[in-house]
């Protein structure tokens, strides 16, 4: 017989969802635009406190737009934290720009402040800071944006994995020049496909709507002064998300006790340590993550194949940029004195344990079974 499933982190869907999108369908608002595009932008900025949303079709149009927004382009550069998925800066070659990866810091794995001013001595004028919140943990904000401040130089967030997350009270997203939030599959709240651009500046919203609907100029024939994109949410989409949005907060709290649940039943094994948090943020736990200690023999590899062998997924860490052949011509500037990567050290030592909220009890007392069996 065919062993159950267990997902790393698949769609939960509530019924909610289902509503909205008859909606459309019985009032035949089957576009990319229409009631639950509009409401959805609306909700998610009062959920966020962002000021002013625009849905669209991805994360990564969400990236490009912030980048076409600065005018990035040809011979500037754009820092972009180095342990992330490609999302996070194939957009910026979409414009002919050159990515400078910033390595991670051990704290919150996100983007080294103290890597961020030594990338600043080398190139004195990015066009922005692209900072990732890797699995749901917020980065360490106020040093980040002390340095963009200080160098006058833009932060993009790319909030991606972190929907729902919050530093010091504000939620990851909302505390750069731009922010963008996901919505594909696997991410906390999906619309099957999706993404958000927000910001504080309305202007920029609107302009990137503009962007996004093929930039036809406000005249009654079909007149373009800009190259647009066709990167517009349909209003389908946009009702699964109006309905995954009231579930948010139920979905937070299941996330984060998966993560306390391996805490705790990988405390007593002194060569397991959890992915961190950060203690001046609330992490919506996206993802629970492991580390094994340096010169252990079990290895990530290990575990994520007796765990397939069971049939549950699992996930290595996000490859590092400056390691992957598409980008082995960019710079890295690593965290460390001596030149090493802590990126490199955490994807080295590190995967992705199951966390699928609906994993029952006793399928997280089976994974945990597993990974304890490693370490007797
Ligand atoms: C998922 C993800 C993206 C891209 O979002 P899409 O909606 O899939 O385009 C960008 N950055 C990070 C860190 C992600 O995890």
């Amino acid at each position: 017989m065919e062993k159950k499933r267990i997902y790393l982190s698949s769609p939960t869907i509530h019924g909610d969802e289902q509503r909205y999108v008859q909606e459309a369908f019985d009032t035949n608002w089957v576009a990319p635009l229409g009631p639950n595009v509009n409401a959805f932008e609306k909700e998610i900025a009062a959920y966020t406190q962002c000021g002013y949303a625009a849905a669209l079709d991805s994360g990564t149009a969400a990236i490009h737009l912030s980048l076409k927004l600065l005018g990035a382009g040809q011979g500037d550069f754009v820092f972009v934290s180095d342990l992330t998925f490609s999302a996070s800066c194939n957009p910026i070659v979409y414009e002919n720009a050159t990515p400078v990866f910033i390595d991670a810091e051990p704290d919150t794995w996100n983007i080294s402040p103290e890597a961020l001013r030594k990338a600043f001595e080398k190139y004195p004028n990015p066009k922005a800071v692209i900072c990732v919140h890797l699995y749901g943990t917020p980065a360490k904000l106020d040093e980040i944006m002390a340095i963009c401040e200080e160098h006058h130089v833009p932060l993009i967030e790319d909030a991606a994995e972190s929907l729902g997350s919050t530093y010091k009270g504000k939620h990851t997203g909302t505390l750069g020049k731009y922010g963008i939030y996901s919505f594909n599959g696997n991410k906390i709240i999906t619309t099957s496909g999706g993404g958000m651009f927000v910001s504080a500046e309305e202007a920029a919203t609107k302009k990137a709507t503009f962007l996004a609907t093929q930039a036809r100029d406000p005249a009654r024939h079909y007149q373009h002064s800009h190259i647009g994109y066709n990167y517009r949410m349909s209003n389908i989409t946009a009702g699964i998300g109006r309905g995954q949005l009231l579930h948010l907060e139920e979905h937070k709290a299941r996330k984060k006790a998966i993560y306390e649940q391996y805490r705790e039943a990988f405390a007593d094994i002194s060569e397991i340590t959890m992915n961190p948090l950060n203690p001046d943020g609330d992490a919506n736990c996206w993802l629970s993550c492991m580390t094994i200690a340096e010169g252990c023999k079990i290895t990530p590899d290990m575990i994520m194949d007796a765990l397939a062998e069971e049939n549950i997924e699992t996930r290595p860490i996000w490859k590092p940029m400056h390691m992957q052949p598409v980008f082995e011509r960019c710079d890295f500037i690593p965290h460390n004195e001596d030149g090493s990567s802590v990126g490199t050290d955490i994807f080295n030592r590190g995967m992705c344990l199951p966390s699928d909220i609906k994993n029952t009890p006793e399928d997280m007392e089976l994974i945990i079974r597993i990974v304890r069996g490693f370490f007797r």
